[in-house]
């Protein structure tokens, strides 16, 4: 069993049992030092609680350095709603997703609730009845709705940037774009690089993504071969870790920029990229346009997507940055987000 990260610098942490489910209710508050914590709300199987609180302290914290980087008015918190068995349907959903607005309400606003892996914008729905301390409501409830599309945008933004730094020009067209897991951000940005000239490579472990890839003229290889393709841009956009130390020393495409989170499966990997040439665009810097348009919601006049599409470009600027540091993209843009905290 890992242990407890070695230092807890956590503001909150609150575990409850809901008393309609019975099940585990858990909120993280890693930091408000720029604003409410906002991060979303996981539903889960997990082997023991301590997995679970474990999984909240380690998100939560991850939260505080995407929102610092992206110089957001927000801090970093994780929701995660322990299952026991699989996930509930009717009335016991609606019970455990009230349970968990409970254990969110009780923290007045310090942490703000988002969709997260396992749970859905009908569920924040859900939530909203128990605490006003919802965030990613859909456009029709004044929220600032799904935030794929916007990760999307973010990445295309840093597909483009990193390709001006590493070929000297943003243009795409004639490019080769390998996107390793068509999901809702990766099949997006498959659309938006395609739309752009770039030849498509697709990859998927679900056999019926290749009619996505097929519709857009993208050539079909396992996720292992398009991770190590002859590309000039390889956009990681499925589950964290691609990058290990198998994989790195065969990686042949010279820009790397996804929207998958912690793709290094060890922090030192960064160094060994940037050895190789290769520029990889810092996940939670790249992945941001999510979380930024939820930050929208936020400012003074309330959503508004024109605001969200300027401050998601942003993206570009903010790598630009980490790319002129001396440090590695890593190191860079851990140093961007502990600045942006100090000066809060
Ligand atoms: P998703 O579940 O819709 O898509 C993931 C896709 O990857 C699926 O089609 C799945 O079949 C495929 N996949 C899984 N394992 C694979 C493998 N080994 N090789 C190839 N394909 C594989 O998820 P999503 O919302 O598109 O998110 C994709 C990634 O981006 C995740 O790591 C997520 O944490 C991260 N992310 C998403 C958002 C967002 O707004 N959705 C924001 C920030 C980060």
């Amino acid at each position: 069993m890992e242990p407890y990260p070695a230092t807890l610098e956590h503001e909150d942490l609150l575990v409850r049992r809901g008393r309609r489910s019975g099940l585990y209710c858990i909120v993280a508050v890693h930091s408000t030092v720029r604003g409410p914590a906002v991060g979303g709300c996981r539903m889960w199987r997990y082997d023991d609680s301590r997995a679970a609180v474990r999984d909240a302290l380690k998100l939560s914290r991850a939260m505080t350095f995407k929102s610092a980087a992206a110089a957001l008015p927000m801090g970093g918190g994780k929701g995660v709603i322990m299952l026991r068995g699989k996930a509930p349907t009717g009335r016991a959903r609606t019970d455990l997703l009230l349970d968990f607005a409970e254990t969110v309400d009780l923290l007045g606003g310090a942490y703000k609730t988002a969709e997260d892996v396992g749970t859905s914008l009908r569920d924040m729905t859900v939530i909203a009845c128990g605490t006003p301390h919802v965030s990613g409501l859909s456009r029709a409830k004044g929220g600032s709705g799904d935030p794929s599309p916007w990760t999307a945008v973010g990445v295309e933004a840093a597909i483009l940037a990193s390709a001006e730094r590493a070929f000297g020009s943003a243009d795409l067209k004639g490019r080769t774009v390998s996107v390793v897991g068509l999901g809702h951000v990766g099949l997006r940005v498959a659309e938006l690089v395609a739309k752009r000239g770039a030849k498509l490579i697709a990859a998927d472990i679900v056999p019926a993504r290749r009619d996505d890839a097929r519709r857009l003229g993208a050539r079909w290889m396992t996720p292992a071969k398009a991770l190590v393709a002859a590309a000039d841009v390889l956009v990681p956009c499925a589950l964290g870790g691609a990058l290990n130390r198998e994989t790195v020393p065969l990686i042949q495409a010279p820009v790397i920029a996804g929207a998958a989170n912690n793709q290094l499966a060890e922090d030192s990997l960064d160094a060994e990229l940037a050895a190789r040439g290769v520029l990889w665009a810092p996940d939670f810097v790249a992945n941001a346009g999510g979380i930024i348009n939820i930050s929208v919601e936020f400012a003074p006049g309330g959503y508004d997507p024109k605001v969200a599409r300027a401050k998601v470009h942003g993206i570009a600027d903010t790598l630009g940055a980490i790319y002129d540091a001396s440090a590695t993209p890593l190191s860079a843009a851990m140093e961007l987000a502990r600045a942006n905290l100090a000066s809060a």
